[in-house]
């Protein structure tokens, strides 16, 4: 008698051999019996380039077109919140961000990739472009792997370093925005600036995870010695 296979993702009976398919190493699904539909039809969860060409390669929950060169796994922040992450034997992360859509931290990142590609591809650097998934539709994870080679890694490393500064990627506009709008940064900047240094987003979450209650405090303190300012 002959097995019948049924799809680990849709859990659908697999009558016919020939859409039988199984999930590819280094996959969530790596071994199991899928579907034709499934197997081919699973939303990447990571896309990468290899140095200049334009063809992508996709990992998804169950193919995974790198051959082994990257396999990809899901590192959740919280309950709700997460985002893919990629590892490699081969190559190394040399770069990470967020590209947050609308955010002027786009504009930055696509002119860092655009002159980190011209340098790489002149200078001789094997390296991958990878772009992640994450839980938010407005976030993508921009990764820049280099070959795993001392000589590969140390001239990207200070090359791009180079670019960083080309772009201005350090200048703090380009952290804000992000979990408050500028006005609320610029009014708790009013209210707290005097005694502590706030220049982005980050900055506030570390203070509110050192302060916790005593921060919202001060806030109050401050609205009830100048009345006058809106508080909303
Ligand atoms: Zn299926």
């Amino acid at each position: 008698m002959k097995k019948t296979f049924k799809c680990a993702s849709c859990e659908e009976p697999i009558k016919n051999q020939d859409s039988l398919f199984f999930g590819d190493v280094n996959t969530y699904y790596e071994g199991k019996p899928l579907c034709e539909v499934c197997y081919h039809e699973d939303e990447p969860v990571a896309t990468i380039y290899y140095r200049g060409e334009e063809e992508p390669y996709h990992i998804s929950l169950t193919r995974n077109e790198t051959e082994g060169d990257f396999k990809a796994k899901w590192r959740s922040t919280d309950a709700w919140r997460g985002r893919y992450e990629l590892e490699s034997e081969k190559y190394q992360r040399i770069f990470s961000d967020a590209i947050l859509s609308y955010h002027e931290s786009e504009a930055m990142l696509k002119e860092l990739n655009d002159k980190m590609m011209e340098a790489f591809s002149t200078n001789g650097i094997d390296f991958c472009r990878a772009f992640l998934r994450t839980s938010n539709v407005f976030c993508t994870d921009y990764d820049i792997w280099v070959r795993k080679e001392p000589d590969q890694i140390l001239r990207a490393y200070l090359t791009l370093e180079r670019i960083k500064q080309e772009v201005d990627y350090a200048n703090p506009i380009y952290s804000t925005g992000i979990l408050f709008d500028r006005e609320t940064l610029g009014k708790l900047q009013n209210i707290l600036g005097n005694k502590y240094q706030i220049k982005t987003d980050s900055d506030v979450m570390k203070l509110v995870e050192q302060k916790g209650e005593d921060l919202l405090e001060e806030i109050r303190d401050y609205y009830k010695s100048n009345p006058g300012e809106d508080n909303e």
